[in-house]
């Protein structure tokens, strides 16, 4: 999930370093060309400009705070662009470039912050070539103004409607990065997205947080005797059925073949124990009926806390799974926390 975002930036970065190195040459040739027209102000603008995105350039592809450098760059370069529309005796070419305003500005600050940079900026340049332009109210004036209101406003609604499907392309893939295709539930990325924020959360308010791993009891069976299509049923019967009874803050995730993993927030070791091991009698009083089949059947889980058995997910992950197999060797349909665990063996 996260891979995708700072993919997503890594191709800002890059459109940015082109557009950088078009500013180093523009200005520096600009700066050149107004200085011999007598331009002295937009040309030491220019230059300013040029060694800016020089300086900016080298950094673009790793510096931090994105974001903020190119908001620091971009608003005072088309502050500059407008400036040099409002000078006299610029060419009147220049005014092209309040078409390419909405692009840049959607590209590199994506829908909120482009719109209505976009909208300042055009307004802006529109005003100026007005003021200097349009000097009476004959037909082909309007016409100017309204060819340059036409065409940024045809650029702000290509970019608008670019970067929302980006957008929306960007949260279904990482939907999909993150779904588990058979039940819908989390899957392993998400699981370990979600721990690292619930274990930050737990350090933080001294909070608990425990990690539960639930396998089905002779699943194979299941597939053996009635078919791969019913034992795919049956995940989704138990994904739900376990979903629907854990608390909106507790995160459900496929792990794997059976085998479910249930983050749990926020409660004693104790009421963690209890919780789990009523999910589990649960579903052992509730059958799965599929095609007049019923399908009885029973988990096994294991649960370790964050702190007393390990701080990382890998680490509570191996805790519960051996506790997992202690419950399997225990006779199944049965849960094993740190307390179950110490009584099995001091009975053995
Ligand atoms: P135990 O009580 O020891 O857990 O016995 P078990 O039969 O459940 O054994 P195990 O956990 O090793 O078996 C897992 C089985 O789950 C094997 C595999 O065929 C089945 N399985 C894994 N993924 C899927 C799936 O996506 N769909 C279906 N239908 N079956 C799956
Ligand atoms: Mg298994
Ligand atoms: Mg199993």
């Amino acid at each position: 999930m996260l891979n995708n975002l700072d993919q997503n930036l890594q191709y800002r970065r890059s459109v940015m370093r082109v557009m950088l190195l078009l500013v180093m040459v523009g200005g520096a040739t600009f700066s050149v060309i107004n200085f011999y027209r007598g331009l002295w102000s937009l040309a030491i603008l220019e230059m300013i400009f040029a060694f800016f995105a020089f300086f900016l350039w080298r950094k673009i592809l790793y510096i931090s705070n994105f974001q903020r450098w190119v908001s620091i760059f971009l608003l005072p370069f088309f502050t500059t662009m407008v400036y040099a529309m409002y000078v006299p005796n610029t060419s009147v070419s220049i005014f092209v470039w309040i078409i390419a305003i909405p692009m840049i500005s959607y590209l590199m600050m994506g829908r909120v912050q482009g719109f209505w940079v976009s909208i300042f900026f055009i307004v802006s340049g529109v005003s100026v070539y007005h003021y200097r332009f349009i000097e009476g109210n004959s037909v082909i004036d309007i016409a100017d103004s309204l060819n340059i209101i036409l065409g940024a406003c045809l650029m702000i609604s290509l970019a608008h409607v670019y970067e929302v499907n980006r957008e929306k392309n960007e949260e279904r893939l990482l939907e999909l990065a993150s779904t588990d295709t058979l039940t819908g539930l989390a899957n392993r990325m998400k699981l370990k997205e979600n721990f690292t924020l619930y274990a930050e959360y737990a350090k933080r308010h001294k909070s608990s947080l425990a990690v539960a791993i639930f396998d089905l009891d002779y699943f194979k069976k299941i597939n053996d005797e009635h078919g791969h299509h019913v034992g795919d049923a049956t995940l989704c019967y138990i994904a739900n059925f376990i979903k629907d009874r854990v608390r909106k803050t507790d995160l459900l995730a496929r792990f794997g073949g059976e085998e479910f993993v249930l983050l749990i927030v926020g409660s004693k070791d104790q009421d963690c124990y209890k919780q789990v091991d009523s999910l589990r009698q649960q579903l052992q009083d509730t059958p799965f009926i599929y095609d007049e089949v019923t399908l009885a059947m029973t988990v096994s889980a294991g649960i370790a806390t964050y702190g007393n058995d390990g701080l990382s997910l890998d680490d509570l992950l191996l805790k519960a799974d051996r506790r997992l197999y202690l419950a399997k060797d225990n006779g199944r349909n049965c849960v094993v926390d740190g307390s179950k665990e110490s009584e099995i063996k001091n009975h053995n």
